[in-house]
């Protein structure tokens, strides 16, 4: 079940289960920054710029140095897209700068680095910049848009195509729609050379560059494959004054079912973007997304838990959290979520709704306890327990003398968890 609802999640950026949406729920899954995306495309034969990282001002102008262009393009690295058209908290404009100049390069890392940037797809007060790349820029002809991804509609791989590329390719779709090309790959197949160039074509590469284009995108199709990709987005792929091909910007995302053969890979993830809660609750197998409101939820189950979310808002209360334990979870798993839980000054009440299937209730209750001690946990404490070994973790509770509440079924426990914010 969790791993089911795991994988809808990552494919959420798709479509999101309803109930996510509602709750605008940020789907976790692993996403990196550009310049290392460029290095698996660089990795399959993509053909990419020329590029430095950089994180401070010093040395920038001499690693700029190092890539011997005539022209630098400089871009934050973040995690979201329309860099080019945002700007920072300190009112510098753009994230993405061209110069010549090697000290200028310093300038506008210096304007970068430590401050956040805003887009179109950021929340609305940013993202804080860590880093930010210099490349080799490239005379850029013509911007066209590629992608590949797995789509449910079509049951597999999806390639999307546009002349069209550098802009908002929903808008492209809306306004002018004959100039997107939508094509299912039969993941046996792939896509043969005959795809490549009728797709090269459609991006309106001619001649020598329609072989090349050909070329480029059979590559990206082995990475989606190699790498276990999702997503695969290339916005823009030019075409240089030169007759070159060049992925100048990529987003890429992943499947975390693969995660256990595709190591390097995760290993990449930045975490300095995620929710440090999230990434905490990560690493003792807690699936934890933080929310505004001020019910703490610790459930067993992907979809008990947003059932549980469902009913406190149902009654008219607001959950601060997701949080599923998972179905063999242990004790300390139960301190540790509780330990997150109320690490969140939001909370005034936690509602603890566990459905014992493979789960022990006693094994919880024993967490419940040894947590609300050790936590010094102060904010009203409803439990309800069912199924596996019950009357075992209600004694444990009744015994343990805390001021636990419980309750019999799912509207009792949400009624008495919101009525609790107010005593
Ligand atoms: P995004 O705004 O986050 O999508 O960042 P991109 O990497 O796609 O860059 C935004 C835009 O900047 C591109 O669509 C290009 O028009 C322009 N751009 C990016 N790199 C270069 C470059 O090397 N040379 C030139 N001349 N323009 C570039
Ligand atoms: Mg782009």
């Amino acid at each position: 079940m969790a791993a089911t609802i795991a994988r809808l999640l990552s494919r959420g950026g798709l479509r999101p289960a309803q109930t996510l949406i509602k709750y605008r729920v940020p789907i976790r899954k692993l996403n990196l920054l550009e310049y290392q995306s460029k290095v698996l495309l660089e990795n399959h034969g993509v053909t990419i710029q020329k590029f430095r990282i950089l994180d401070s001002r010093e040395e920038a102008a001499a690693k700029s140095k190092e890539l011997n262009a005539e022209e630098y393009v400089v871009k934050a690295q973040i995690l979201a897209g329309g860099r080019g058209k945002g700007h920072f908290d300190s009112g510098f404009k753009g994230g993405v700068h061209l110069t010549k100049d090697p000290e200028e390069v310093a300038y506008f890392v210096e304007q970068m680095v430590g401050h956040k940037l805003i887009t179109k797809q950021t929340p609305k007060d940013g993202i804080p910049v860590g880093k930010v790349m210099v490349a080799q820029s490239v005379d850029i002809m013509r911007e066209t848009y590629f992608c590949i991804l797995m789509d449910r509609d079509h049951n597999g791989p999806v390639l999307i195509a546009s002349p069209d590329g550098g802009m908002d390719i929903e808008e492209v779709a809306a306004k002018t729609p004959e100039r997107l090309m939508t094509l299912p790959i039969d993941i046996h197949e792939g896509i043969t050379q005959e795809i490549a160039h009728k797709v090269a074509d459609f991006l309106q590469f001619k001649g020598a560059q329609q072989g090349d284009c050909a070329k480029e995108i059979q590559n990206i199709w082995k990475m989606f494959l190699n790498v276990d990709a999702t997503q695969i987005e290339i916005n823009p792929l030019i075409e240089t004054l030169q007759g070159q091909v060049v992925a100048v910007d990529a987003k890429i995302q992943f499947d975390d079912n693969a995660k256990f053969r595709q190591k390097e890979v995760f290993d990449m993830e930045d975490a300095t973007e995620s929710d440090p809660r999230e990434v905490d609750a990560a690493s003792f197998n807690l699936n934890y997304i933080g929310m505004d409101g001020n019910i703490g939820c610790l459930v067993n189950g992907a979809g008990l838990a947003m059932a549980t979310m469902d009913i406190i808002q149902l009654h008219g209360g607001s959950p601060a959290n997701f949080l599923d334990v998972g179905g063999g979870v242990q004790e300390n798993q139960v301190y540790e979520a509780f330990r997150i839980i109320t690490s969140d000054k939001n909370v005034k009440a936690l509602l603890v709704n566990v459905f014992g299937g493979i789960v022990d209730c006693a094994t919880i209750a024993n967490g419940i306890v040894n947590a609300s001690r050790n936590l010094n946990l102060n904010v009203p404490l409803v439990v309800r327990l069912e199924g596996n070994n019950v009357e075992a973790g209600k004694r444990i509770l009744l015994e343990s003398g805390l001021p636990v509440q419980s309750a019999e079924d799912l509207d009792e426990a949400a009624k008495k968890a919101i009525t609790s914010l107010s005593g």
